[in-house]
């Protein structure tokens, strides 16, 4: 009898201290953080689809009746709804998940668009692995763009590493091929394979990339986006995903001044596992991806 007085008084209590969020005080304050989600280069489709969840999450919602500062409330939504995207990118180390695969050679493509830092990404990947005790041979299956050859020559080279091409124009599937087969008989771990990096609309690449696909079957299908490049890398994530099949990805030239809306938009698209983030031209320059290091890169511009 007593408990059932007091429940009630709490009930009166909550009612006049606490009152529910409306969809209208909301409208501002989300078209204004919409507006801060496209300024950091977050596609528009994803900002909309980003702010609609936050409204359904937010309405009704029940909040003090006096000092409640919707904003902040809004923006803690906010952050706690890109870092769940951003978390979706979260993996192992890429030497762990090599040494856990039973596979030898251990056998990695990578696509990307030209110049997004592709070649200089895997020469990156070449060293992270061999400081890591990991024998590593790199393939040329970009046999089509002038200078291809020589750049990731001069990268095996420097890294102290076999390179395996053939001349240019000839078949990308073949030369990745040979690369393996050469691993198999040196008893090297890793094959990471370069391919032709032309405007990911290209019909030809993609038929050539899926071939490579098709030949050699790899562990890993690595896309390289670049962070800059804002709505465009979502964008290619689609396209190469739907076309030849995305397993991981890496961002590069995280160091420039990016506002991390493509890392959001692709992985909101994609929910792939980033392995890396290339943050320099140097080899030393890649770091293991961190969700929460985005965020605040996000929130704080
Ligand atoms: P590819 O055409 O995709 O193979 O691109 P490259 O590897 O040739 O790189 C294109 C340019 O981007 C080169 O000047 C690289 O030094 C540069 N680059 C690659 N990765 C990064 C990075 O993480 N940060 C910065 N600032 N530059 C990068």
């Amino acid at each position: 009898m007593f408990d059932k007085i007091k429940s009630k008084f709490q009930g009166i209590i909550q009612r006049l201290s606490e009152r529910e969020i409306k969809e209208y005080e909301l409208n501002e304050i989300l078209d204004e953080f919409m507006y801060s989600l496209i300024e950091s280069d977050v596609s528009y489709d994803t900002a909309n689809h980003i702010i609609e969840f936050i409204k359904r999450k937010l309405i009704g919602r029940s909040i003090p009746r006096f000092k409640a500062n919707l904003k902040d409330i809004v923006k803690n939504v906010v952050k706690e709804v890109l870092l769940e995207i951003l978390i979706s990118g979260r993996c192992d180390d890429l030497y762990d998940t090599i040494l856990s695969s039973a596979k030898k050679p251990y056998v990695i493509v990578f696509f990307g668009v030209n110049g997004v830092g592709k070649t200089t990404t895997i020469a990156k990947i070449a060293k992270y692995l061999m400081d890591k005790g990991l024998k590593v041979v790199l393939a040329c299956s970009d046999t089509f763009r002038a200078a291809a050859i020589e750049q990731l020559k001069y990268h095996a080279d420097k890294l102290g590493i076999r390179m395996i091409s053939h001349q240019y124009g000839a078949d990308p599937a073949a030369v990745a091929y040979d690369a393996i087969e050469h691993a198999k008989s040196k008893g090297i771990d890793v094959v990471l394979i370069d391919t032709a990096g032309r405007q990911h609309s290209n019909v030809n690449l993609m038929e050539e990339l899926r071939k490579i696909v098709r030949v050699v079957q790899p562990d890993l299908k690595i896309l390289v986006l670049d962070a800059l490049t804002g709505n465009d890398a979502v964008t290619q994530a689609r396209y190469f995903n739907d076309n030849v099949g995305v397993d991981a990805l890496i961002f590069t030239k995280v160091d420039a001044d990016i506002k991390g809306g493509a890392i959001i938009s692709v992985l909101y698209e994609l929910k792939k596992p980033v392995f890396f983030l290339g943050v320099g031209q140097r080899y030393s320059d890649l770091i293991r991806y961190n969700a929460q290091e985005i965020l605040d890169m996000i929130i704080n511009k």
